[in-house]
């Protein structure tokens, strides 16, 4: 079926773009697009074409199924395409509605004249997948709406309401009516004018103090791009549109769109997109699986986590029921709800009527009977069975039936909680992180008997929340917290080994991480893993599950609370200062087992602290607790801190090399006092190596 209908209305070729959702430009609309082109011109009784999407999109660019294969580069390409359509031989009107984004918008520029209604949405995103427009967008958008507001655009890929260029070169006609009348009056006053050609690429383009316009804009781009060299390329390619020749431009925006595309910032942005999309494919669970209406959440528990995810819900204007034990603990916890939308409020992210909206829309209480019909729960009581399965005993003979059961524990064996009721089928584990209703990621567990509706629905609740929803098998930790226990380790490895917790979080935040680990263990009290290292220690005897962290909170320290932790803290004050006490803590801790310090490099931290995540998550593929790399990927981004410059840890390694990851892992299982059990390379890991596949290109099997 072809992607382009074509109809003649008065002499005018209307070529309508039919690629749903939204017209990407897929090879095979490109290559009809050069077709249809080619018959418009060859018939002597057009004049004049029309170039037209559907309501819901112009084009959005460029096809993202066809990134990374043979298809994307194809001939015609879509600069191709374009110089087709601007060497047309009659007069080309793109009728712009919906969304014009990417090349979809460079296709349109390369019109000789555009129609547009209010309501379009108009963009050039490259710039977020670490590229910039490579089809002449930078070259034409700025000879149109000036080259600071293209510069603006480029560099921040944020999309525009049409409505905003309204009267401006880019629209030749603009209006609420019927968008293809308005493209084709438009064309008709073409033909009775003589039918001119204006092509942007010959309209004058300059700015004011050129170069001091272009030297200001590179200081300023370059120190808000961080580690990413899109940014800057882009302000180089719209100087070339001042400064050269418009074809020089162009080649010139080409040479550094091309550098762009090799480099590995733009790689792993390109990864993380495909990644979010590729995260909500579950394995037995078709895409059209059933859902169930949610309409009305329970939460149950009003501390850190009940508390923000109360929030998330709310924000989505679902009402929620929250429950506590005490009045006082509820009291408490819906203070704390209102505390931090005052800090929005302050922050005029919120009014106060969005805050009393909001508010209104919890139900405290203290009486299990106001669950009766709820659609979901989501539990965050206490981090103990004990507890867990008093609340989910409860809630089974509460619940109505079809209702989901969801937990929040960060550890326990959600098959467990599962079978504290009669409905497994309808339990499900809502790992959200702190503070949950800022942080993207949420990790939905499903146990042995989760229900696919009930899978289907949780994944589709996330994106009503805007979060990032990735599937975890049940084990202890899920992915991210089972894969931090390797790093927490790694970490403390390095400790013994001879370097100093600011050492170690340099050398981490060095290689982008948002925090190191001595300092996220401050921020979230070092009483938490402590308790745990405890219960383990009781649970499993024979095992060693000391810490130099528990000589720290014998002496007090458990982080900013305390004002001491790994570090120490003025009163008042977040900054970590290292402190000597720690230091001798330490020293002395290292001495008790007989360890001699040795220096460690930043280089040598960082190996040991990734490589670590790295090696846990091939066995957690291995272990069908992911269903595939990407989604370890998501966690560690959104989750956990991780650059996204370097596309999450899998990403990393493949990029590293799996067969350089896999020697590293070997020397590190060799040193003396290493855990050979965990340091040597996961089975997956090895195969992929010896094999020359990358965990990105992993899609299971043997
Ligand atoms: P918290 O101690 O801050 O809050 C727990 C709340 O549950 C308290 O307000 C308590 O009064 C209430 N509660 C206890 N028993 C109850 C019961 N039977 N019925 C109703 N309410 C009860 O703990 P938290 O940090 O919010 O953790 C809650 C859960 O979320 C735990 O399972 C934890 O592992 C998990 N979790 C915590 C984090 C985190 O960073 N804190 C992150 C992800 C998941």
């Amino acid at each position: 079926m072809s992607k382009l209908s074509f109809d003649i209305v008065d002499g005018i070729a209307v070529l309508r773009l039919d690629n749903p959702p939204v017209n990407s430009l897929g090879h095979e609309l490109r290559r009809a697009l050069v077709e249809g082109l080619e018959r418009a011109n060859s018939d002597p009784g057009i004049q004049a074409l029309v170039l037209i999407g559907s309501a819901a999109a112009f084009s959005g660019g460029a096809d993202i199924r066809e990134f990374g294969t043979p298809k994307a580069a194809a001939e015609p390409d879509l600069r191709h395409v374009i110089r087709e359509i601007e060497n047309s031989a009659k007069p080309v009107v793109a009728a712009i509605g919906g969304v014009c984004m990417g090349g979809g918008l460079e296709l349109a520029l390369a019109c000789h004249y555009r129609a547009g209604v209010p309501g379009a949405r108009i963009a050039l995103p490259e710039v977020k997948l670490g590229l910039l427009p490579g089809a002449g967008g930078t070259q034409r958008l700025p000879r149109l709406i000036g080259v600071e507001a293209a510069l603006d655009m480029i560099v921040s890929g944020a999309t525009m309401a049409s409505e905003k260029f309204r009267g401006t070169p880019l629209f030749d006609a603009f209006g609420d009516g019927d968008l293809l009348q308005s493209a084709l009056g438009l064309a008709r006053r073409v033909i009775a004018e003589g039918s001119v050609l204006r092509r942007v690429r010959d309209l004058r383009v300059d700015v004011p103090n050129a170069r001091a316009f272009f030297q200001s804009a590179r200081e300023r781009v370059k120190a808000a791009a961080g580690p990413y060299p899109a940014p800057p390329a882009c302000v180089e390619a719209v100087a070339a549109a001042v400064e050269m020749p418009f074809d020089a431009g162009l080649a010139r925006e080409r040479e550094l769109f091309d550098a762009l595309m090799r480099s590995p910032e733009s790689a792993a942005l390109r990864h993380v997109f495909q990644a979010e999309r590729a995260a909500s494919r579950i394995q037995g669970v078709p895409n059209d699986a059933p859902t169930r209406p949610i309409h009305k959440i329970g939460v149950i528990g009003a501390g850190t986590m009940g508390g923000g995810i109360t929030m998330s819900f709310i924000n989505a204007g679902l009402p929620v029921v929250l429950l506590e034990t005490r009045q006082e603990a509820l009291d408490r916890g819906l203070a704390n709800i209102r505390r931090n939308y005052q800090g929005a409020l302050r922050k005029g992210a919120l009014d106060e009527a969005g805050l009393e909206r909001r508010l209104a829309l919890i139900t405290p209480t203290l009486d299990y009977a106001l669950l009766g019909n709820v659609d979901l729960v989501v539990e965050a009581v206490f981090e103990s069975m004990d507890v867990k399965r008093q609340v989910f005993e409860t809630l089974d003979s509460v619940l109505r039936q079809g209702a989901i059961l969801a937990s929040n524990t960060s550890y326990l064996n959600l098959d467990e909680i599962a079978n504290f009721t009669h409905r497994p089928q309808d339990v499900v584990g809502m790992h959200f992180f702190s503070p949950a209703n800022v942080m993207r990621l949420l990790e939905v567990v499903r146990g042995a008997g989760t229900g696919t509706d009930v899978l289907a629905t949780v994944m589709r609740l996330a994106k009503t929340l805007g979060k990032i929803a990735v599937v975890s098998g049940v084990c202890d930790g899920f992915i991210g917290n089972r894969m931090l226990a390797r790093y927490g380790s790694a970490a403390h490895d390095m400790l013994m080994a001879g370097a100093l917790p600011h050492q170690v979080d340099a050398a981490l935040e060095g290689f982008g991480m948002a925090m190191g680990p001595f300092r996220v263990g401050d921020l979230a009290g070092l009483d938490i893993g402590w308790a745990r290292r405890k219960r383990m220690a009781a649970e499993f005897p024979d095992r060693d599950f000391s810490n130099v962290a528990d000589d720290l909170c014998k002496a007090g320290r458990l982080g900013q609370k305390t004002g001491a932790g790994w570090y120490r803290y003025e009163p008042g004050s977040r900054q970590p200062i290292p402190d000597p006490e720690v230091t001798a803590i330490i020293e002395a801790y290292r001495r008790q087992r007989g360890i001699t310090p040795r220096n460690v490099s930043a280089e040598e931290i960082v190996e040991r602290c990734i490589y670590a995540l790295v090696n846990e998550g091939a066995r957690i593929i291995e272990d069908g607790i992911a269903q595939r790399a990407s989604d370890i990927d998501l966690v560690y981004l959104n989750g956990y801190g991780f650059p996204a410059h370097r596309g999450g840890p899998m990403f990393f390694a493949d990029q590293a090399g799996l067969r350089d990851v896999e020697r590293a892992l070997e020397r590190i299982a060799a040193q003396p006092g290493s855990d050979k059990a965990f340091w040597t390379p996961a089975p997956l890991l090895s195969r992929l190596a010896r094999q020359g596949q990358t965990f990105s290109g992993f899609t299971g099997g043997r």
